[in-house]
């Protein structure tokens, strides 16, 4: 009985989802769903994707946290379109959450839409929200472990992007047992290193988005 009720909830998500790209794709506006664990860096990367892409697409960005708008007024303030999404307990985003956050944005004047899911590394994983491309942020401080414990949300997505390589002298942190984990759980995933700190591996991911916009 509760896994029909769990089977509905799911079912009319995904119909949402669905409308939710058909308004994206009316509007050619490219969707990418990020997400991780709280503290892997989400919020960073957007920032750093923000100043990789400038002048080169039009970015929006909608923020999804338990509470507060720390992170969107951090985007803000880059000059950028920010919906902030507060979840008020629930530990995902949800596609009918997004098609609000959707209505609030200039969607004409967007062609890459950063999606910042609530910090979680598991039931983010069972929610379609109409995005094209669903990353999974992970950081070096969380172990080499992550996808080993937490593979739900590594068959799902279509890349990787490990976070804070800068800790990597002064953090237990095996980059091959990762790579390996990851290629086990899902062999098509790429794999981005990057550190949000110093910028390395920042055109490597950008570029990678670019070009994932122009397949779409
Ligand atoms: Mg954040
Ligand atoms: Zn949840």
């Amino acid at each position: 009985m509760e896994i029909k009720v769990l089977k509905d909830i799911l079912g009319a998500n995904d119909q949402m989802a669905q409308s939710n790209q058909q308004l994206l794709d009316g509007n050619h506006v490219f969707a990418v769903n990020l997400m991780a664990s709280p503290g892997a860096g989400k919020t960073s990367l957007v920032l750093e994707t923000i100043k990789g892409l400038q002048g080169k697409v039009r970015i929006g960005v909608i923020e999804g946290d338990i509470s507060s708008t720390f992170d969107s007024e951090l985007i803000a303030q880059q000059g950028v379109p920010v919906v902030q999404i507060n979840t008020g307990g629930e530990c995902h985003l949800d596609a009918s959450m997004i098609r609000n956050a959707l209505e609030n944005l200039p969607l004409t004047d967007i062609d890459l839409l950063l999606v910042e899911n609530v910090g979680n590394l598991v039931c983010p994983a069972e929610f379609n929200l109409g995005e094209h491309r669903k990353i999974v942020v992970s950081s070096v401080p969380e172990g080499d472990d992550k996808p080993i414990k937490y593979p739900a949300m590594f068959i799902i997505a279509n890349a990787v992007v490990l976070n804070k390589t800068d800790l990597l002298p002064y953090v237990k942190f095996d980059s091959d047992r990762f790579r390996e984990a990851v290629r086990e759980i899902n062999r098509k995933l790429d794999i981005f290193e990057v550190s949000c700190t110093t910028g390395e591996g920042i055109e490597r991911w950008t570029s990678w988005l670019l070009a994932e916009m122009g397949r779409k």
